[in-house]
């Protein structure tokens, strides 16, 4: 018999661990131990098996850095004793979260797996706990002696996908979550099928370290027909603001009237980096392909590519938070870091 994998659960909060108020039917976040209880099953497991809870657990809506600092450190805490993580997390900002702990987690080599639910683990057909042991197998995957799954992953209704690569898609099917540029790294039917060649692996002989330091001076400004100039204005002058997210049109375009592109030069001359995030779920920006996307491109616009808004966000807090100089900023941003963009 080979030795026991050791699976450490993370609850945050979210739907997952939620019940129901006879009276009203709101719903709230409750003791971490009961969701244990309602899943007997979990004892069948051939894995230990061992549950940690956030003080107050949260509505992801709540989320904030300051709780991505807390997983991060319970994983680095822990990162000895366990074989693979669980997180359970609320499903509307898990892609954020997930995305975030991708970053912080440098050289990860053993899987940190998100997951969460539409329904509680209470109600009669909830999806919790199909998505709760399916991660926790998924994170007990070994071969040779080596965990199968060595990146942040989330998984949702029988996929498994690179983190950073999702995004929340829908509020009300149980498959929540879509990966629009990267296909699922693992597949839960009859059998567990794992996609190998689309795995993520840290570089040879790297050290795993977490980064806890996150700048969030940055803001996401998704431009619409219409839009004023006042509106950018504002945005422009908000203090201490180190990087925008421009969400454009389809391959990265934008209107090419002469105060917007005046605008945007004159903050990057000041400083502000600028990143080209496409609005479309899936697809690139591809600069340079039309007109409406040439002056940014000559601008010297930093290139999202394919990158998800929540990556890119979270990325630009990791870079900022790091201290990336100015100069290398753009070279760094465009280069895949966690395997997070094409
Ligand atoms: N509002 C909930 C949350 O994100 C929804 C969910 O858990 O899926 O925490």
């Amino acid at each position: 018999m080979g030795k026991p994998i050791n699976i450490l659960i993370i609850y945050t909060g979210g739907t997952i661990g939620m019940v129901r108020h006879y009276k009203s039917g709101v719903l709230k976040a409750f003791d971490f131990r009961k969701v244990v209880e309602h899943i007997p099953e979990l004892g069948q497991l051939d894995c230990r098996i061992h549950s940690i809870s956030f003080k107050n657990p949260v509505d992801s809506s709540e989320m904030n850095p300051t709780h991505w600092i807390a997983i991060a450190t319970l994983i680095e805490k822990y990162y000895g004793q366990y074989d693979g993580f669980v997180v359970l997390h609320g499903s509307d900002t898990m892609s954020y979260t997930a995305s975030a702990l991708s970053f912080m987690l440098e050289n990860l080599g053993k899987p940190v797996i998100f997951t969460g639910s539409q329904l509680p683990i209470g109600d009669l057909r909830t999806d919790a706990k199909e998505n709760l042991i399916t991660s926790i197998q998924l994170a007990s995957l070994q071969k040779n002696g080596k965990p199968v799954i060595q990146e942040v992953g989330l998984y949702f209704e029988y996929k498994l996908y690179r983190a950073n690569r999702t995004t929340k898609l829908n509020a009300e099917h149980f498959q929540a979550f879509g990966s629009m540029n990267y296909p699922a790294i693992a597949e839960s039917g009859v059998h567990l099928k794992v996609n190998h060649d689309f795995l993520f692996r840290r570089a040879k002989g790297k050290k795993f370290k977490v980064h806890k330091a996150l700048d969030t001076n940055v803001a996401i400004l998704k431009i619409f027909p219409g839009m004023s100039k006042n509106l950018l204005k504002g945005i422009l002058s908000i203090p201490e603001l180190k990087a925008l997210i421009l969400e454009t049109y389809g391959a990265g375009n934008a209107p090419t009237n002469s105060w917007l592109l005046e605008m945007l030069q004159d903050a990057k001359a000041k400083g502000l980096h600028i990143v080209n995030v496409t609005q479309c779920p899936g697809g690139s920006v591809i600069m340079g392909r039309y007109k409406t996307s040439a002056a940014l491109k000559e601008m010297k616009i930093i290139d999202g590519g394919d990158i998800t808004t929540e990556a890119a966000i979270t990325k630009l807090m990791y870079l900022l938070g790091s201290k990336t100089s100015s100069k290398t900023f753009k070279t760094i941003f465009e280069t895949p870091l966690r395997g997070e963009m094409s």
